[in-house]
């Protein structure tokens, strides 16, 4: 069964998400089923408050829709550094269907998270994966892309 996707103004998405304090075959479970509720939607990302679960976690894959997937499984994330550089660009949400913000957000970063084991990680990101990360690590606050939009 897909997990269906919570769409604004539902209340879940505005709250602030608890850590994951539990690292077990359910929350395997969980990121899988966040992972194919992804991609049957279309999406790039998806974090957990928007299939209704107030949990820090998200997950993402910028490359299938180039045909090559590279799933990536953000368990409580943490940006701790983000580049001076400035974008701009059009974001879309799963759950803001029809609509687009044009937003400015640091170019790369480098994010630090758990695996589903529990183990941490780092890396650096940056292009379309930054903004996809910059998004979703927002859902665990309750922000959505348009609380960001620029005025046109
Ligand atoms: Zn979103």
């Amino acid at each position: 069964m897909t997990l269906p996707i919570r769409q604004d103004p539902d209340p879940v998405l505005r709250e602030v998400c608890a850590p994951v304090t539990v690292f077990d075959e359910a929350l395997v479970q969980f990121a899988e089923d966040m992972l194919a509720a992804m991609y049957d939607a279309g999406g790039r990302g998806l974090a957990a408050p928007q299939v209704g679960r107030t949990v820090r976690l998200f997950v993402m894959d910028v490359a299938w829709k180039e045909g090559a997937p590279d799933p990536l499984i953000c368990v409580n994330p943490v940006i701790v550094s983000v580049a001076a550089e400035v974008e701009t660009r059009e974001e879309r949400c799963l759950s803001l269907p029809g609509r687009a913000a044009r937003v400015a957000r640091p170019a790369s970063l480098r994010l630090r998270w758990q695996d589903l084991s529990g183990t941490g990680r780092e890396g650096d990101f940056d292009g379309i994966a930054a903004r996809v990360v910059q998004h979703e690590a927002d859902h665990l606050d309750g922000v959505l892309c348009i609380d960001r939009e620029e005025a046109a």
